[in-house]
């Protein structure tokens, strides 16, 4: 299926690994100019130079280095990227914890990076894809928004705001062709992924392929995600013919 989205210009927020990477690769295969952030050179050279593999020829990809979760970054990234046609909203995510032990600091670096971060992305590029009749905004957030668990309540908390900023922002963009939508991942394996069975081989002590077979126990489809089949639903969400979906959550949870 062709998705209709050469040409068109992405930036993609935390993308040198992971879940950020997959969605740049699926945009970059369909010949999108994909801007990927992150805060390590040597993984942004090595993803820019990936995406540049798969990617049609003329596809520009461009990277820049900045933490996305400070004002200075993001007007790097901007400054990269200055009129994207479709938004890819990601961070890294808070540690898990006891909600006890949490202070203001705590609550506060969680709303900047996963709340307040792509609430100010999405304020500063959502006129101009009004004003172009089409946008793609595309949340990384996490199961978690729909199923809370208490460790991860910092997590939770700051995305269900976002989530709830998105749907009520939604409603205004969508009569100009600009959808926002959020993707809710449960277990794909990604490097985080990989620390977390790695946390549990020390916190159990057993071994990493026992590991990964317990969490992947923990999952209807028997198995984790793979970063490639979330950034294929991210590139669909940004596809032409996604225009008639708005303001949604999709589980990427393998059945969970
Ligand atoms: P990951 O494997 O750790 O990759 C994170 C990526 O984000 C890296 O490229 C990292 O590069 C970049 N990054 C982190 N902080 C950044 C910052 N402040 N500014 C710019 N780039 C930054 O993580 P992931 O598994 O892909 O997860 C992505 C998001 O989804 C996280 O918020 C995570 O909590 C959430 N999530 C994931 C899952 C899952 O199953 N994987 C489940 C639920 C929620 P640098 O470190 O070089 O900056």
């Amino acid at each position: 299926m062709d998705l209709g989205i050469a040409g068109k210009r992405a930036l993609v927020c935390a993308a040198s690994k992971g879940l950020g990477r997959g969605c740049a690769l699926a945009l970059a295969r369909e010949g999108v100019h994909v801007t990927i952030v992150a805060r390590g050179r040597e993984a942004l050279e090595a993803t820019a130079a990936e995406l540049e593999k798969v990617s049609p020829r003329g596809t520009a990809i461009t990277w820049i280095a900045a933490d996305i979760t400070t004002p200075e970054g993001r007007a790097a990234a901007l400054g990269a990227c200055p009129q994207p046609d479709i938004l890819v909203n990601n961070a890294g995510g808070p540690p898990p914890g006891d909600f006890r032990n949490w202070s203001r600091e705590d609550w506060i670096a969680a709303l900047d990076a996963n709340m307040l971060t792509p609430i100010e992305l999405i304020k500063a590029t959502v006129d101009g894809m009004i004003a172009r009749r089409f946008g793609r905004i595309v949340n990384i957030t996490s199961a978690m928004v729909k199923s809370p668990r208490a460790t991860m309540a910092l997590s939770t908390t700051a995305r269900t705001g976002l989530t709830a900023f998105c749907k009520a922002i939604s409603f205004e963009a969508a009569a100009d062709n600009v959808t926002i939508n959020n993707l809710l991942p449960e277990r794909i394996d990604t490097p985080r992924q990989q620390q977390m069975a790695e946390r549990m081989m020390q916190r159990e002590g057993i071994g990493l392929d026992e590991a990964r077979r317990r969490i992947a126990m923990t999952i209807a489809a028997r198995r984790m995600g793979r970063p490639e089949e979330f950034g294929d639903a991210c590139a669909f969400l940004c596809a032409a013919q996604a225009g008639f979906i708005s303001g949604q959550n999709l589980q990427l949870d393998g059945g969970s």
